[in-house]
C-alpha cells in the first residue's frame, strides 16, 4: 500500500526510527506464497532499496486471508462510506503506483463504523497490479491471487492532527481494500483508466475533477478485518485493513492500461509499472474477523451432501 505521497518530504529520523532501528538481521524471512515467488527474481524496486532489512514487527500487511480461519463477529456494525466528489483533487504517477488524491482539510469524504471507532477521512486511493492477470493483488483468499487490488487510504483526524502524523501511530489509518477480478467492463472505472496516458512517466500530475470512489465499491457490504501495517516503507503497523468480500468486475483493456504506465521519468529507459505488490506476511498471533457468516463453507458441505446423495442411490 503505498500512503506516503512523497517519501523524500517524510521525516528521514521517523523512517529511521521505523525501519532501522530494527534489528539488523530479519527476524522472519517474508513468506512468499504461490503467486508471489513468480516474481521474485525481479529487480529491486528504488522504493525498497533503502531498506536495510524487513522489519520484524508482528502486524505486517498483507496476509492471506484463511477463509475458514476468519472469525466472525455479530459485534461489528457495517461500515458507512460518506464521499464527497468534489473533495477529489488530482491523479499522479508517484513512480510506484497512481495515486488519486483527495482534500481532507474537513470531514468532507470519511468512512465510519465498521471496526472503526473514529470517523477516518479518505486521504487517497491507489492499485497494485501484476504483469499479467495470473497476480497483481497484495492480500490474497485461500491462496487465491487477484489480478489487481484498490486501496483507499483514510485518517483518523479524531485522534492525529495530520495524515503523516497518523500514519505512524496506533489506529492512525484505515485501509478498504478492493479486489478486482477479470471480467465485464467497469464503466467507472474507465474515468481513471482515460486519465492514465497522461501520468505515464513518474511524477506527472493533472487535476482529476469531480470523482467519487464509491462507484469502485462492491454491492456487497460484507467485509474482513485485521490489524495491519502499510505495505510500503516504513511499513508502520497504523492500520485497520477492511477487505471487501466480493471482488469488482474489470475487464482486460482496462488492467492492460494500468500496465502501460511507467515506474520511470521522462528520460529514463522505459520500465513498465507492473508487479508493484508486497509479498505476503505472516499473520502470526493475529486473528482476522469478519463481517459475516461462514455460509460458503455451509454451502460447500450442503453441496458435497447433495453430491454423494445423487452418486449414491
Ligand atoms: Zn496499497
Amino acid at each position: 500500500m503505498l500512503v506516503l505521497n512523497n517519501l523524500k518530504a517524510f521525516p528521514y529520523k521517523l523512517l529511521r526510527k521505523m525501519t532501522w532501528n530494527q534489528p539488523s538481521v530479519p527476524v522472519r524471512p517474508c513468506s512468499l506464497y504461490t503467486c508471489t515467488y513468480k516474481t521474485r527474481n525481479r529487480a529491486i524496486h528504488p522504493l525498497w532499496q533503502s531498506l536495510e532489512a524487513v522489519p520484524g514487527g508482528d502486524r505486517q500487511s498483507p496476509i492471506n486471508i484463511r477463509w475458514r480461519d476468519s472469525v466472525y463477529d455479530p459485534c461489528l456494525k457495517p461500515l458507512k462510506i460518506c464521499y464527497d466528489p468534489s473533495t477529489c483533487l488530482h491523479i499522479w504517477n508517484n513512480g510506484y503506483s497512481f495515486l488519486v488524491e483527495f482534500e481532507d482539510s474537513a470531514d468532507k469524504s470519511v468512512i465510519r463504523g465498521g471496526p472503526l471507532e473514529n470517523n477516518y477521512r479518505l486521504k487517497q486511493f491507489h492499485f497494485h497490479w501484476g504483469a499479467i492477470n495470473d497476480w497483481g493483488s497484495e492480500h490474497t483468499v485461500d491462496s487465491k491471487c487477484y489480478p489487481a487490488e484498490l486501496h483507499l487510504v483514510h485518517w483518523n483526524a479524531v485522534k492525529y492532527k495530520s495524515f503523516e502524523d497518523a500514519a505512524m501511530e496506533e489506529n492512525g489509518l484505515a485501509v478498504i481494500g478492493v479486489f478486482l477480478k477479470l471480467g465485464v467492463h467497469h464503466k467507472e472505472l474507465q474515468k481513471l483508466v482515460d486519465a492514465l496516458p497522461a501520468i505515464k512517466h513518474k511524477d506527472t500530475l493533472i487535476e482529476f475533477g469531480t470523482f467519487d470512489p464509491a462507484c469502485l465499491m462492491p454491492t456487497c457490504p460484507d467485509y474482513w478485518t485485521y490489524s495491519g501495517s502499510l505495505t510500503t516503507p516504513p511499513l508502520s503497523e497504523s492500520v485497520t485493513w477492511i477487505i471487501k468480500k466480493q471482488p469488482v468486475e474489470v475487464d482486460h483493456n482496462q488492467l492492460e492500461a494500468f500496465r502501460m504506465l511507467l515506474f520511470t521519468s521522462v528520460g529514463e529507459k522505459e520500465k513498465r509499472m507492473v508487479d508493484n505488490f508486497r509479498p505476503l506476511q505472516p499473520l502470526m498471533n493475529r486473528t482476522v474477523r469478519s463481517s459475516f457468516h461462514h455460509d460458503h463453507i455451509l454451502n460447500l458441505q450442503k453441496g458435497r451432501k447433495q453430491q454423494t446423495h445423487h452418486i449414491t442411490p
